[in-house]
């Protein structure tokens, strides 16, 4: 007998971090920024009003102030619900050919779960032994191509160069940068949109600008790519953008001092930090991210995560092929990173 569920879409969902409801915890498992956004956004928080009206379908404020930041033209920029919903927006327009698209074997764990939904045949060339991405793996004939610059969860960053030759060699697709954490300190690859019409950079703000809560993310590109994922977008939901994340967003952009400041109070950590672990004996490879990836040869990545949770350390696990002896660890303030330094060196004693 049939049954309606026959005829169910079924989907393995992405699972993100754990946010636990408990207090009191030290949180370095989602990649959020330890410090909050700028007093302006904060101020401004304040005099929201008008919440009766619909939001500006076009988010122009918001566009128009990232077009300004970036020395584009307004209809090189798409808005979206942060750049989940822009990098799903991406694989809704671009990856319709029946060849496969391609991405890393390690890499962000929504990009397979979004080519399951939308039916995207995709291959995943492995990383290196060093979790480097090998370009030559990007060569061949396929549907399109998306990666992290700087890599997830790995950390690590390549030159503006290796994103160069990897567009160079696949005009014929689009292929979409995920610049998620590029702020930290990777290259980005916003100079080669001008070059390059088939390049799509996507960043957002919930990292360097300490915004998740608010959902703001965008994409960078040809006037041609911008116009197609709008077509895409507008045919399927207008109001996504809410209007205090459109007003909001747009204060970030304007207390750029404030924004260099935390994202270096981040970067410096994160390096005294890694100090710290490699003479614990950890490995670790540099970070171009708010985040560390790291192994010890004595004790199990599953066994630390597990007792640092117990102790109300929350960091991130993946029990996945060839990363299930890592931990990927948020760099959180000077004061959560000297606890969790102190936790680890009583682990290994
Ligand atoms: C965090 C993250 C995103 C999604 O961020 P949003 O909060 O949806 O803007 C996308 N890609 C990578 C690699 C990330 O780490």
């Amino acid at each position: 007998m049939s049954t309606w569920e026959d005829n169910v879409r079924r989907v393995v969902p992405y699972v993100p971090g754990e946010q636990p409801k408990i207090s009191g915890i030290i949180k370095l498992n989602t990649n959020e920024n330890p410090y909050p956004p700028s007093p302006m956004v904060v101020r401004k928080q304040m005099e929201l009003n008008n919440l009766r009206l619909y939001p500006d379908d076009k988010a122009a404020v918001l566009v128009e102030a990232l077009a300004d930041y970036h020395k584009v033209d307004s209809d090189q920029v798409f808005v979206g619900v942060g750049s989940d919903d822009v990098l799903a927006m991406a694989f809704m327009t671009f990856f319709n050919s029946d060849k496969e698209i391609l991405f890393p074997d390690i890499t962000y764990s929504f990009y397979d779960v979004w080519a399951k939904l939308l039916d995207i045949p995709y291959r995943q060339p492995a990383l290196d032994e060093n979790f480097r991405l090998v370009k030559e793996d990007y060569y061949g004939e396929n549907g399109g191509i998306v990666f992290p610059n700087p890599n997830a969860p790995t950390s690590i960053s390549e030159p503006v160069s290796f994103v160069e030759d990897i567009v160079g060699h696949n005009k014929d697709v689009v292929v979409i940068v995920d610049e998620a954490y590029v702020d930290f300190g990777g290259e980005s690859a916003l100079s080669l949109t001008d070059k390059y019409d088939n390049l799509l950079v996507v960043r957002t703000f919930s990292k360097s600008r300490s915004m998740a809560g608010l959902r703001i993310g965008y994409a960078i590109g040809s006037k041609k790519l911008i116009k197609y994922m709008n077509d895409v977008k507008f045919s399927y939901n207008s109001y996504t953008m809410n209007m205090p994340s459109q007003i909001l967003g747009t204060e970030s952009l304007k207390d750029d001092e404030y924004f260099q400041e935390t994202v270096n109070k981040v970067i410096e950590t994160r390096e005294w930090f890694r100090e710290e672990i490699l003479k614990l004996g950890f490995e670790c490879p540099k970070s171009s991210t708010n985040f560390l990836f790291m192994t010890h040869n004595n004790i199990a990545a599953g066994e630390i995560f597990e007792k640092a949770k117990a102790n109300k350390i929350y960091v991130r696990y993946f029990n996945r092929p060839r990363i299930d002896n890592y931990l990927r660890v948020t760099i959180g303030t000077r004061e959560e990173m000297e606890i969790f330094l102190g936790f680890l060196k009583s682990l290994l004693v």
